[in-house]
């Protein structure tokens, strides 16, 4: 069959950015199981499976517009030292979860002054042109529940 809404689509990927440089892949793992227009992988890589079948390969750029966003400069927030009270070493790289009025966000520490932390609440790939290289290699229909939970079912999905 090919792969369109409520389908559960199994899929292999490797996704480098504009650089080439790699920053995933499902190489030796099991593959990505999603079901297909239900929102859970990003619209462009999406967009680019609808109609694929079983064995077909796809390379597709996704912009940012169609992936993780782009990057947005409000996210980007310079916070007291004393917010992370007890943590020893602050350094760039770190991640922390966020309290926000939206729920906890996770932040990545981008800059640290004696006197306060530059946090950026991004998607780590915001902004970022993505290049995919993708296998497919299983398509389903979906159960009945899981199109009306909007996620998978089973060993490769949620487990409940
Ligand atoms: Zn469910």
């Amino acid at each position: 069959m090919s792969i369109k809404a409520n389908a559960v689509v199994a899929i292999h990927y490797a996704v480098k950015d504009e650089e080439g440089a790699q920053l995933d892949s499902s190489e030796g793992k099991e593959p990505l199981t999603y079901l297909h227009g239900a929102n859970n992988i990003i619209p462009g890589l999406e967009k680019a499976l609808e109609g694929k079948a079983e064995g077909d390969q796809v390379e597709v750029t996704v912009a940012p517009e169609e992936g993780y966003g782009e990057h947005r400069e409000e996210l980007v927030e310079a916070v007291p030292r004393e917010a992370f009270g007890d943590v020893d070493q602050l350094e760039p790289g770190m991640r922390f979860q966020a309290q926000t009025d939206k729920g906890p966000v996770s932040v990545v520490v981008t800059d640290v002054q004696e006197d306060t932390v530059t946090v950026d609440g991004n998607h780590p790939l915001a902004g970022k042109s993505l290049n995919f290289s993708v296998k497919v290699d299983s398509v389903r229909d979906a159960t009945e529940e899981e199109i009306s939970h909007g996620h998978v079912h089973g060993p490769e999905g949620q487990e409940h």
